[in-house]
């Protein structure tokens, strides 16, 4: 495979997105928005919408599996890490990163699904193959071995039905078909092999939404591809990293986007101006079940 032609697919898709980030900014003059792209084998298979904060409920019902909130008084989202304080999980529930990820994890859980059933019906189309392949040969067998078993005499003896030239093509057809089954069941149990989900916005994640997005990253790699090399970055426009007050009463400080390790990168369609956007490699936080 050419090697820049991974980053070139990465690099227009998240181009897309940002532009439809900016086209949704532009129809509704404000606005913080996010959305998940999928890439398997560094090709893209799927984008979530841009979603604000206020689509949370409508796009993704009251069960948000990256939420980290617990409704119980008092109990502590197990998922959650030690730092991410209950006030801080609760004043960002409703940021439009909750939503994406949700529908990010949906896609893909669908997607494992459908894969499955598939897998299931490449092997029963195979085994329908085979029973159909052995059949056919074993009734030409049978009827070859009552030519040869009755008696010829005073008749001259019934053309050949099968022999030895014929059982070794029957073979060789058959290898060459069991061999094709198990390249193509090896191919689609390995993909893909690698899953890499970019969270695009046009503000760096707060403090609590730093934390779903290790959860996200170890949750998929963990459950959905525990074979697969899984990686999962945000991107986001707008400063690499500031500070912000949360909440109208109860004022909670958070910081968006990351103090370290974020690249400011370069991401452009044909005929549409520059886009910078920051890119940071998220890593897991590892959940005890
Ligand atoms: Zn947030």
């Amino acid at each position: 495979m050419i090697p820049f032609i991974p980053a070139l697919n990465e690099n227009r898709v998240i181009a897309e997105s940002l532009r439809g980030i900016d086209q949704r900014i532009k129809a509704e003059n404000k606005g913080v928005f996010s959305e998940a792209v999928i890439l398997f084998d560094h090709v893209p298979v799927h984008r979530t919408l841009p979603y604000s904060g206020y689509d949370g409920y409508a796009v993704a019902g009251r069960s948000l599996r990256f939420a980290l909130t617990d409704p119980r008084p008092d109990a502590r989202e197990p998922r959650r890490p030690y730092y991410v304080s209950d006030k801080e999980a609760n004043v960002s529930l409703a940021d439009s990163e909750v939503v994406s990820l949700e529908q990010a994890w949906r896609w893909l859980t669908d997607w494992k699904q459908s894969k499955a059933l598939l897998r299931e019906q490449i092997v029963q189309r195979h085994q329908v193959w085979r029973n159909s392949r052995e059949a056919a040969a074993s009734d030409l067998r049978a009827r070859e071995y009552e030519r040869v078993r009755s008696d010829p005499d005073p008749l001259p003896l019934p053309p050949q039905i099968w022999g030895p030239e014929q059982e070794r093509a029957w073979q060789a057809d058959t290898d060459r078909g069991e061999v094709a089954a198990y390249q193509e069941l090896q191919a689609w149990d390995g993909y893909p092999r690698s899953v890499t989900v970019f969270l695009v916005g046009n503000i760096g994640p707060c403090d609590g939404c730093k934390a779903r997005l290790k959860v996200f990253l170890y949750e998929l790699s963990a459950e959905l591809f525990p074979k697969a090399l899984v990686m999962v970055k945000a991107v986001y426009t707008g400063d690499q990293c500031k500070r912000g007050v949360r909440g109208t009463t109860d004022r909670l400080e958070t910081e968006y986007g990351y103090p370290d390790r974020a690249e400011q990168q370069e991401f452009r369609l044909d005929g549409e101006p520059l886009r910078r956007a920051w890119v940071r490699l998220v890593t897991a936080w590892p959940v005890r079940q």
